[in-house]
């Protein structure tokens, strides 16, 4: 009796906070010492006007999704299907790939690549194809309903070299004279969001389900409009140098809030570990003043505790989400 209530109880937060407004979403890794405290995480990010929360920590989850309900934020869980955990194949990488995993300094871990670089990612990753990893993840999704999370959000589904994986099936299923490659690879990626999309509303309709496309599939950097999902989150200004230019980040804006499922991730690193790309306050400007013109409109918005102590950004963010 006990479960049912409390379940009841975050379904009805979850309802109003649907019913009034779009989802306004962040995550943090949370580096300055301030934020160490879930308390002081969740003022904060209710404060700058966000109304859900990505927990990006295995640590302190019943004090978060505690403190989330007390806030009226949708405490959300991110999950990685494609992590080694859930299946028994990994990806590969082909020889004349990896002679191109050299170090440059524009490396981009996973988003677009500069200008005439190229990227692989370094994280180990299953091939999307790998037939344990639906059944697998959705033993953490239920373990994550049961928490009393209200949403999921996937990462990390994408290739390695952002276009393709090179183990024996999937080189066996695309080898054909006919197959389109791009169109192959693409529907692998689909079809493993659409399966996740029909198992978790199988298991509870309520939760809400989102992505950040990630690793990008360079084919076609807006697939995330041909999946079914709540909110897939598409990468419109990256959080690395170099940063992204006023017609990219207005040309994205636009095709990704063109599609209803989609809402815009825009990223900062302002402070920690990666300080080195932080944005000016003129890029700042530049990507707020665009992002003004959707003003009300869902929004993926990282990294919190980057945010945190940046004035300039702080201001920026409450007149565009409060
Ligand atoms: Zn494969």
């Amino acid at each position: 009796m006990k479960i049912i209530l409390s379940s009841l109880f975050v379904l009805l937060i979850h309802g109003s906070l649907l019913a009034s407004e779009q989802l306004k979403v962040t995550a943090g890794w949370f580096w300055p010492a301030e934020l160490k405290e879930i308390p002081a995480q969740v003022e904060f990010a209710k404060s700058l006007g966000f109304n859900a929360i990505i927990c990006c920590s295995n640590t302190g989850e019943e004090e978060f999704i505690k403190e989330c309900n007390k806030k009226g934020i949708m405490p959300v869980k991110i999950l990685e299907p494609l992590s080694r955990k859930y299946g028994a194949r990994l990806q590969e990488i082909s020889a004349d790939d990896k002679s191109h995993d050299v170090k440059h300094k524009l490396h981009q871990s996973g988003g677009e690549p500069a200008d005439g670089q190229i990227d692989i990612l370094k994280k180990k990753l299953l091939c999307p194809a790998d037939t344990n990893i639906v059944r697998n993840v959705m033993r953490d999704v239920k373990e994550s309903i049961k928490q009393g999370y209200q949403g999921v959000c996937w990462d990390f589904i994408g290739y390695r070299n952002l276009r393709s994986c090179e183990c024996a099936v999937c080189k066996e299923r695309s080898g054909g004279m006919n197959v389109d490659k791009d169109a192959f690879y693409e529907k692998q990626l689909v079809s493993l969001y659409n399966q996740l999309q029909q198992e978790v509303k199988a298991l509870d309709s309520k939760i809400v389900t989102m992505c950040h496309i990630h690793p990008v599939y360079t084919p076609n950097l807006f697939y995330a409009s041909e999946i079914d999902i709540d909110y897939g989150a598409v990468t419109c200004s990256w959080f690395f140098t170099p940063h992204w230019k006023k017609g990219k980040v207005k040309k994205y804006l636009k095709r990704v809030y063109g599609s209803s499922s989609c809402m815009p991730m825009v990223g900062y690193y302002q402070s920690g570990p990666l300080e080195q790309h932080a944005k000016s306050e003129k890029q700042i400007d530049t990507e707020f003043k665009l992002l003004q013109k959707y003003k009300g409109s869902s929004i993926m918005i990282c990294e919190l505790g980057s945010i945190y102590g940046n004035e300039y950004l702080i201001e920026k963010l409450q007149k565009l989400l409060k």
